[in-house]
């Protein structure tokens, strides 16, 4: 799908060929274990379902909601919890998937408020890491691709809830 509007930033050749790289890598740093997947809801539903089927470990999926940026393209800056758990993470090795880090405030306030549910382990896996505006250290222990501070969309990622359902990473222009 090609659309005059919408820039290709990350193909989905590139895609496919990073995420099948990061579940190789879960793989082996996970073997023997049985991690939970935590896919934070809407944005990374996508990624979670393309990297769940690289990874050949036993791996569990749950999802969590969180609400910062309403339809605006600048973040609020506050975070709140929408939809919550079903999975009971203590003592379980936690992975948290995530589309996009900016901030990093949302993933903050996500990992403070796992951690009190005294997980055995908690790891940040993130398709994609905007660092230029990161006001928040959270540690990233797999990134797929490191972008420039432009608002994107595609492969999960919305505007105004629309352009989830592009197939590769893409920029609006603006012209
Ligand atoms: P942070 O709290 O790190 O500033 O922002 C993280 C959240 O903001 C992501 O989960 C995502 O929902 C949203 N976000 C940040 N940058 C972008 C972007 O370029 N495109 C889209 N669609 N969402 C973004």
């Amino acid at each position: 799908m090609a659309d005059k509007n919408f820039r290709v930033l990350i193909s989905q050749r590139r895609l496919e060929a990073r995420i099948g790289q990061l579940g190789r890598e879960i793989s082996r740093d996970y073997r023997g274990r049985k991690p939970v997947l935590v896919g934070v809801l809407r944005g990374a539903f996508v990624f979670l379902a393309d990297l769940l089927r690289n990874i050949t470990v036993p791996a569990e999926v749950d999802f969590i909601s969180v609400g910062s940026y309403g339809d605006a393209k600048v973040s609020s800056g506050v975070v709140r919890l929408l939809q919550d758990l079903n999975t009971n993470i203590r003592g379980r090795h936690v992975i948290l998937v995530e589309d996009i880090v900016d901030t990093g405030v949302t993933l903050s306030y996500l990992t403070h408020n796992l951690r009190t549910r005294r997980p055995r382990s908690l790891e940040i896996c993130t398709l994609l890491d905007k660092h230029e505006k990161r006001k928040v250290h959270v540690p990233l222990k797999y990134v797929g691709f490191r972008i420039p501070d432009k608002f994107v969309v595609g492969y999960g990622l919305d505007y105004a809830q629309q352009h989830r359902n592009i197939p590769y990473i893409s920029w609006v222009r603006e012209d």
